[in-house]
């Protein structure tokens, strides 16, 4: 059934929206050669962040020296403290590449994301383990409880029933230890300066403590690692993959380094016969100080109005918490133009964009972050010429009554423009790792293997093409190497990643018992 409609506006001011819109998406544009531009100072960037601390592409040594091979086995409990979601998981590794995983999973309530103190966050989580434990291993918590009354010294008990646990943190952390590691700065919503310098493993441990949970928190991971980690696990190749990367609400890679290559000085304890170590990239703050990044007016507002101006600068071109801010600010500069129409019916004054009465006054339009970038994938994804999907999505989470097709066909050009951008950024952060492993140096056709994970590589469409095309342009990887770039997805990367790394702290302490 056709998409009901306001009448349609006159067609002058359909035609300067169609070309006011073009005029904004020219601004996203970004070209082959900045592209090549921004892969060189990417490189750059990254070399200089294994010379010293302190720089804007952090380049986080983590201590973990080798990635698996598909044989590892055990029972692992990981926790996932993402952007948006918390998730607590059990996971069997069977030792042949495959898995079984139980989760369970919540938003993370806003305001425990500001709180005032790190406790408030933290024994959030330690209760969401313990439901966890009730829930899906109710013998093993059971058990655990027993015993404990049991023995008359804590001392006493014997820990060999109690969980490992790896702790995915997706913010950055300067590593100290396997599971030790303190909170550089709070990213995406997250904003408690409380916990910044403190030991997030600890902040854990101690909560779960005052729950007497039978957990013992064993790795500290961000959830680039976990997924590199997932990725060499599930999908083994001669080598493992090089990189594993997040673009979800943030944005994030980390990859497979040479020891030889990182100068700046490694103060943990570490196996070296590898003669690799991955490194936590943290390339959401690659060139922060905007040397080669595209940037709008759109982008200078967010920044200013975000709780961490200056910083992630990369991430907020690329991850999902950002684009739909951007898409929002460009949408209301352009509502505020008099000289066209958007998002407005014939009875809205065309001086006073507040007035438009086809927009609800409580739309996420009018406020800050209110603009979900999953309606950017509604967006992208409609291919039917009325726009009938997107034009109900535009109802249903923005209050936008009855847009026109014109206002619809605006939508979609403002926030492809933005999607493409982002894609584009995406492969020049791949393609620079790439460049730096060394992989396509080396003859044959062997895959050069990446795990990804996050909302915008799972739920945005073409947001894969978008990268291969951008790859196919740049200089040293061109077509043929485009080729042997195999991106795949980790499912579940973080969880199983944390398991992983758990087991490998396992291992390290029957090597020296306390
Ligand atoms: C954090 C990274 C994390 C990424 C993806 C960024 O905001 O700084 O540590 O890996 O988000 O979750
Ligand atoms: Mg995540």
């Amino acid at each position: 059934p056709p998409f009901p409609t306001t009448p349609p506006v006159s067609k002058p001011l359909a035609m300067a929206l169609a070309e006011e819109a073009r005029a904004v998406v020219r601004q996203f544009d970004y070209s082959d050669e900045n592209v090549n531009k921004g892969v060189k100072e990417f490189l750059r960037q990254l070399d200089e962040g294994l010379h010293k601390d302190g720089t804007s592409l952090s380049q986080i040594p983590t201590y973990v020296t080798a990635v698996p091979n598909g044989t590892e086995k055990g029972l692992y409990l990981a926790v996932d403290l993402g952007g948006t979601n918390f998730r607590v998981c059990s996971i069997n590794l069977n030792g042949d590449s495959t898995f079984k995983l139980t989760y369970s999973k919540v938003a993370i309530p806003k305001e425990l994301m500001v709180a005032k103190t790190s406790e408030e966050l933290f024994s959030f989580l330690a209760k969401q383990i313990e439901d966890f434990l009730k829930t899906h291993h109710f013998h093993h918590y059971e058990t655990h409880v027993r015993r404990r009354n049991t023995v008359s010294s804590p001392t006493g008990y014997k820990d060999e029933h109690v969980f490992r646990l790896g702790f995915t943190f997706s913010f950055p952390v300067k590593q100290v230890g396997i599971n030790k590691g303190t909170l550089i700065r709070w990213t995406k919503g997250f904003d408690i300066p409380d916990t910044v310098g403190k030991d997030v493993c600890a902040l854990l441990q101690t909560e779960i403590d005052k729950l007497h949970l039978p957990v013992k928190v064993a790795a500290l991971v961000n959830d680039t690692v976990g997924t590199l980690m997932a990725r060499s696990y599930a999908a083994p190749g001669k080598t493992g993959a090089v990189l594993g990367a997040i673009f979800g609400t943030g944005t994030n890679g980390a990859y497979v380094e040479k020891l030889s290559n990182i100068k700046k000085p490694l103060e943990g304890e570490f196996d070296d016969t590898t003669g690799d170590m991955v490194i936590n990239t943290e390339w959401g703050s690659f060139d922060n100080q905007l040397n080669v990044l595209p940037t709008t007016p759109w982008d200078v507002q967010l920044d200013k109005e975000s709780p961490n101006p200056g910083f992630q600068m990369f991430e907020k071109r690329v991850s999902g918490m950002f684009l739909g801010e951007i898409v929002r600010l460009a949408i209301l500069d352009m509502m505020q133009n008099d000289k066209i129409s958007f998002f407005k019916d014939e009875n809205s004054s065309f001086n006073d964009w507040r007035s438009t009465t086809n927009i609800g006054k409580h739309s996420g339009l009018f406020r800050q972050w209110g603009l979900d970038s999953s309606i950017l994938s509604v967006a992208a994804a409609d291919a039917n010429p009325e726009l009938g999907t997107l034009r109900q999505q535009l109802e249903s989470q923005l209050e936008v009554y009855s847009p026109s097709l014109e206002d619809a066909q605006a939508f979609k050009a403002i926030a492809s423009a933005v999607g493409r951008r982002a894609a584009r950024l995406s492969a020049v952060a791949i393609a620079a790792i790439v460049l730096q492993t060394g992989g396509l140096d080396k003859p044959g056709d062997e895959p050069i293997d990446i795990g990804v994970d996050g909302s915008l590589v799972e739920h945005y469409p073409s947001f894969r093409d978008m990268i291969y095309e951008a790859f196919r342009i740049i200089d040293g990887v061109g077509e043929e190497g485009a080729k042997r770039i195999r991106i795949g997805i980790a499912k579940d990367g973080s969880g199983v990643g944390a398991a992983l790394i758990a087991l490998v702290a396992a291992k390290m302490e029957q090597h020296n018992p306390f």
